[in-house]
């Protein structure tokens, strides 16, 4: 049976792990065929292995703006076009402003931020000439409430929130819907990478009182894929996506 994404192409960043790496395969399963980009082509290598249907490999770093734009123009030309591009990647790095490690900033300020940006910068005019697409973009809860510990994790994310609706209203005319999608906690690599003893014990303490109950990385693909197979004069512009026990 054709699958309700048949004969779409998808870019995803970030596909290496957790979210996107399940985007990945949601979109597979529904019969579009996807191009992933991240740095370790490994992981990537393996998921187009598991993946059933076509999965191009790409490794990128998406901070490097030649390099981003190769992505996207390589992969629209080997796909025969781009209908979807998923915004996934990014990185999460904790802790309070005074005393941060100043890279930690400019780490995420480059992914979250610039690496969207770039990616997006290079995707409109392909969309534009093939008649439309559809961008998702993934924030997260932390771009509507910020919270003590997370301000340039928070300052990212509302960025890319604010950046998603004035996206949306730029490219309305040209057929391009913009979702932007908001997990709570979910279960991934990401809250792995901090160090600060604070933040390490903060994560500890929410995964705990989570339990089993923390979103699983499939969630959110299930969100992302609900947006994508609306009819076409639908556009899921926000979902906001919590475990059920979360607070804030
Ligand atoms: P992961 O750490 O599992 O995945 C992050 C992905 O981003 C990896 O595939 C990584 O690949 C990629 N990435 C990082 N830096 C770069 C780069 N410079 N160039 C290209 N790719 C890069 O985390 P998640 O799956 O959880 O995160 C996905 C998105 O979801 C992020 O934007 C995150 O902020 C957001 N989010 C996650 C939440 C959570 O609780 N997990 C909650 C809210 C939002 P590689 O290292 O191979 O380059």
């Amino acid at each position: 049976m054709a699958g309700s994404l048949e004969g779409r192409r998808a870019v995803v960043t970030g596909a290496s792990s957790g979210i996107g790496e399940a985007t990945v395969a949601a979109l597979a399963r529904e019969g579009a065929a996807v191009a992933v980009g991240a740095r370790r082509r490994d992981r990537l290598e393996a998921l187009a292995e598991r993946v059933d249907g076509t999965v191009q490999v790409h490794e990128v770093d998406i901070t490097d703006e030649a390099a981003a734009r190769r992505f996207i123009d390589e992969s629209a030309q080997t796909l025969g076009g781009l209908d979807i591009l998923v915004n996934n990647a990014g990185v999460m790095l904790l802790g309070p402003v005074a005393g941060a490690e100043v890279e930690h900033w400019q780490r995420m300020i480059n992914v979250n931020l610039l690496g969207l940006l770039y990616c997006t910068h290079a995707t409109l005019p392909i969309m534009g000439q093939g008649g439309g697409g559809h961008i998702v973009n993934v924030a997260s809860v932390a771009g509507r409430h910020a919270t003590l510990g997370s301000a340039v994790y928070n300052m990212t994310k509302f960025g890319v929130v604010a950046f998603s609706e004035a996206l949306r209203q730029e490219v309305l005319h040209a057929n391009v819907r913009v979702t932007c999608v908001e997990p709570g906690f979910v279960d991934t690599e990401l809250q792995g990478h901090n160090e600060h003893p604070m933040v390490v014990e903060a994560i500890e303490k929410m995964r705990k009182d989570l339990g089993d109950d923390v979103l699983k990385a499939d969630d959110i693909a299930d969100a992302i894929v609900y947006a994508l197979t609306r009819p076409p004069h639908v556009a899921v512009n926000e979902v906001l996506v919590r475990p059920t026990k979360q607070s804030r």
